[in-house]
């Protein structure tokens, strides 16, 4: 029997006892009992009467068994499915009704809404809790520890996961085996990642980044994984010490730089902090290096493409840039509208190919003609430009392009400058409708701590830095930026809260 991705990453395990997880609560999973547990979840899934490439959605609590559950859903042949857990049932319903799984796994609180939902699309329903108790656990500790893989190939689906509805609404990305098992193997092997690492793992498990990028490399490395419900700086702290592995989004790092207790002492054990799922600021990469010693590695990617760069392992991570394509990836920067290839330093959108890249948007056939080229080049919606030596740098998303009067402005060069400001920890700017411009260009600022900002003072610094067309014609200024849970500013919001 062959199944690309579970022969890869767990199979190799079955023997292992070393621990894989470990718990809030200390608790540990060895491999083999990881590799034991995912069986009894395959079981599960074959009991329900569920076929290769029926879907499994789950919205549950970042546990060991939800982990399980996501290899044992790729051992039964099916598609594992994670939904974000701050969903609402309205939003749900958009998922359960788009994927048509067969099988939704819940929170035991939340168990009798969804089994209306479920009844409308005949899924069935089973639990899972914090404590691991639930329906879904319970009926995996009868089955046995063993579970003849299905087979899969390597353009069979492993997930379908879908994004994070930063721009719009959420689209569901089908991923392969080989989309899921390419982009682990090119990860560890440039990260270096072995089994002497020990990852510190606070990021959701619904998402590209703590799921794939964290778990995947882990398993196939054979690397400890401290598992934490959720980024506390208490447990990092204590876990900093026994790890050498971080991976987080930018505001782990800010928080980090926000307590005393970061210095180079505690970081001693370290190896490598990684940083994805939204811009780390440059001064954020330069503070984090003064006070640790360690440099940053910042990376980029998607959900419908995996990782596509990454700072280098050896050599300069240099604040503000992306890296270099990964290893089997291409990546090349183009004219948006006419598909041309831009040469050094030209901005435009970042396409990728790869065998990173996806099989396409689910139920979305135009979208995924219109986004995935007949050559393969997938239009990620990234604006970026490369250097001399073919580094990547982010200049924002084309959905967040502002066309004033005709002219192209782009937020993050306003928002670097005003980010230089000593009053301003961070900002976004963003394009509201204007009557005679198309749109016009707002600043939204935030107050670095005890700091005052003198709106007067910044538009001086701004008019002596900055074209006048790009000029803010509003400032807000505001406690915090609105940020998702992968720590995404949410500039629809700002745009649609401050029309006026
Ligand atoms: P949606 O596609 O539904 O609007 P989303 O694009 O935020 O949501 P994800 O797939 O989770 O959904 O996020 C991918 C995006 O995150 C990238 O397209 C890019 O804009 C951003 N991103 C990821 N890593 C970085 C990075 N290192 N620097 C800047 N942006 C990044
Ligand atoms: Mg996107």
């Amino acid at each position: 029997m062959n199944n690309t991705l579970y022969d890869a990453l767990i199979a190799p395990h079955a023997q292992e006892e070393k621990p894989f997880l470990v718990c809030d609560d200390q608790s540990e999973v060895t491999f083999q009992g990881f590799v034991e547990r995912a069986a009894q979840m395959a079981h599960v899934l074959a009991g329900q009467g569920m076929q290769p490439g029926d879907r499994v959605v789950v919205q549950a609590p970042k546990t060991a068994d939800m982990l399980a559950l996501y290899a044992g859903t790729v051992q039964a042949g099916c598609v594992f499915m994670p939904l974000n857990t701050s969903y609402t049932l309205a939003e749900l319903t958009y998922f359960v009704t788009d994927a048509t799984p067969k099988l939704i796994v819940c929170e035991p609180g939340s168990e009798e809404d969804i089994q209306q939902l479920a009844a409308k699309t005949g899924a069935r329903v089973l639990t899972l809790s914090q404590d691991q108790t639930g329906s879904l656990t319970a009926e995996a500790d009868q089955q046995p520890t063993e579970f003849d893989t299905v087979d899969r190939g390597p353009d069979d689906l492993a997930a379908l996961l879908y994004t994070s509805g930063t721009t719009g609404r959420s689209k569901g990305a089908m991923l392969s085996h080989k989309n899921l098992l390419s982009n682990a193997a090119v990860l560890t092997d440039l990260w270096k990642i072995t089994d002497k690492d020990r990852l510190i793992h606070a990021l959701p498990i619904f998402h590209t980044h703590g799921l794939f990028v964290a778990i995947n490399t882990s398993l196939l490395a054979g690397a400890q994984v401290r598992l934490m419900q959720a980024f506390s700086l208490d447990t990092v702290f204590a876990e900093l010490p026994r790890s050498t592995l971080m991976m987080g989004v930018p505001t782990f790092y800010t928080r980090l730089l926000d307590d005393a207790r970061l210095g180079e002492a505690v970081v001693s054990g370290m190896r490598l902090f990684i940083s994805g799922s939204a811009p780390l600021l440059a001064e954020v990469h330069r503070a984090f290096e003064d006070r640790t010693g360690h440099a940053i590695l910042e990376r980029y990617g998607m959900t419908e493409t995996n990782m596509i760069t990454s700072n280098p392992y050896d050599g300069d991570r240099i604040p503000g840039t992306v890296g270099y394509p990964l290893p089997g990836t291409e990546v090349r920067i183009t004219n948006a509208e006419t598909g041309v290839p831009l040469s050094v330093g030209e901005i435009g959108m970042i396409e990728v190919r790869g065998d990173n890249v996806f099989q396409g948007y689910w139920n979305m056939p135009e979208k995924t003609a219109e986004e995935l080229r007949t050559n393969g080049f997938f239009l990620t919606g990234d604006l970026g430009q490369t250097d001399q030596d073919g580094r990547i740098t982010i200049v924002g998303r084309a959905k967040d392009l502002i066309i004033a009067g005709g002219y192209n402005i782009y937020p993050k060069e306003i928002e670097d400058v005003l980010n230089d400001f000593d009053s301003v920890l961070e900002s976004a700017v963003f394009g509201i409708p204007h009557p005679d411009f198309g749109e016009s260009v707002v600043a939204a600022l935030v107050a670095d701590k005890d700091q005052t900002i003198d709106i007067d003072a910044i538009k001086t610094g701004v008019e002596e830095k900055l074209a006048r067309f790009k000029h803010p014609r509003k400032y807000l200024i505001l406690n915090e930026l609105p940020r998702n849970t992968m720590g995404k500013v949410q500039k629809n919001l700002l745009a649609a809260n401050h029309q006026d």
